[in-house]
């Protein structure tokens, strides 16, 4: 075992207003739902959007709850989900009764195939749920494009994408409706929580007054008009998210350099036998978390013997999500294969990808993921011999 410093996979960096904004939270004694930073929060984050309105909740699984109510999806229907995700994405299907469908991924961006997309549609789907899967966006044009033929709602599950973008607009403006997390390992935290976008003031409101427990307003009597759900913010949470949005671009900043060293550095894929996580015009990743694709044949390790390695060398590393209809709950649900999920699962390496990595930390990665390769001890040896990636695989 490496006695340097464990590399964590993807950690929070707390040093701008955080502690200052909680402390206020404390001295003022605005802790929960009441207090200036729940509403600062959601207004910074609409704003960067260029919407007036955005709804904070607890947590991205429970803004993807309240994004499928606000639809009007209910029993009876299908809803449309990436064959490989966050279980998160696909749960809030079954919370409102409706049928998630899988449709297969494409093998360089890892976002819903549109024409897997079209070729699941039936009388009784009602929307697409498209994830921007390790924060790369989907191909929101052709998506569109099969939401319109069908008269689906697009909802995104943007809650690993928050700032990358689609020909330059932002993913979670991009459908009808779109979910955000800040869970602890997200490109910004609020410990947990997540946020509500949409479009149209009235689905707005509406999402707002479910995360409510759908309270009347305006009345000090306890009234109640629908079923409601305890899915708020609260101040303490919104203290840190608002600290959090304010260096966001500067975090995203950091993690494209990274990106950028990370495609130099891992070299040709045909030598190294592994792939870099791509970024493809004219989406704009984050780079939240970054990965490499292992062939077994070309690098002489599979993907767990290189997550053991890095482990070895003290630096966390992560098998990619396990595709849906393999997990017990969804197997009823599965419908045909999905080999590039498969795929994707079998050689899949999420690596470390810290807004506060640094080029020595990023180095020992580097050399642990070349280290092991076949051949590695030649004088080849990629973390020596920097070679330059080809433009389609790295951030510009
Ligand atoms: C993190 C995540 C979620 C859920 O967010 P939480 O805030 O953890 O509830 C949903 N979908 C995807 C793809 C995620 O990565």
């Amino acid at each position: 075992m490496s006695t340097e410093p464990r590399i964590p996979l993807s950690a929070p960096v707390l040093d701008g207003n955080e502690a200052r904004y909680l402390q206020e939270c404390i001295d003022t004694r605005w802790v929960s739902r009441g207090g200036r930073f729940v509403r600062e929060f959601e207004a910074l984050f609409a704003s960067r959007h260029g919407l007036d309105d955005a709804v904070s909740t607890d947590s991205g699984t429970a803004a993807l709850h309240v994004a499928l109510l606000a639809a009007g999806i209910g029993p009876g229907d299908e809803v449309i989900v990436p064959a490989l995700t966050f279980v998160a994405t696909v749960n809030p299907v079954l919370y409102v009764g409706a049928t998630p469908v899988f449709a297969d991924l494409d093998p360089v961006t890892y976002g819903m195939d549109a024409g897997a997309v079209e070729a699941a549609v039936t009388e009784r789907t009602k929307a697409i749920l498209v994830v921007h899967l390790y924060g790369h966006p989907v191909d929101m044009t052709r998506i569109t494009e099969v939401a319109r033929r069908h008269g689906l709602r697009v909802i995104e599950d943007a809650t690993e994408s928050l700032g990358s973008t689609w020909e330059g607009r932002p993913t979670g403006t991009l459908g009808d409706i779109a979910a955000f997390s800040f869970n602890g390992n997200k490109i910004i935290t609020t410990g947990g929580g997540g946020m509500l976008l949409a479009r149209d003031p009235e689905t707005v409101a509406r999402m707002r007054h479910l995360t409510l427990q759908a309270r009347v307003p305006g009345t000090l009597e306890y009234l109640h008009d629908d079923v409601g759900y305890n899915y708020a913010l609260s101040n303490l949470q919104a203290a840190v998210g608002l600290a959090q949005l304010e260096r966001l671009d500067a975090m995203i900043e950091h993690r494209r350099g990274l990106a950028a060293r990370y495609a130099e550095a891992l070299g040709d894929p045909a030598e190294t036998g592994l792939t870099f996580c791509a970024e493809v015009p004219p989406a704009r990743s984050n780079f939240w978390l970054m990965s490499v694709l292992v062939d077994p044949e070309i690098h002489g390790r599979d993907r767990h013997a290189v997550i053991a390695g890095l482990a070895e060398a003290g630096v966390e590393s992560r098998p990619f999500f396990t595709p849906m209809p393999e997990l017990v709950h969804l197997r009823r649900f599965a419908r045909g294969e999905h080999p590039v999920a498969s795929r994707l699962h079998a050689e899949g390496v999420s690596i470390p990808s810290s807004a506060d990595l640094d080029e020595a930390g990023q180095e020992r990665v580097i050399a642990a993921l070349l280290g092991g390769q076949r051949g590695a001890a030649s004088a080849s040896t990629a973390s020596r011999t920097r070679r330059v990636a080809s433009p389609s695989r790295g951030p510009a």
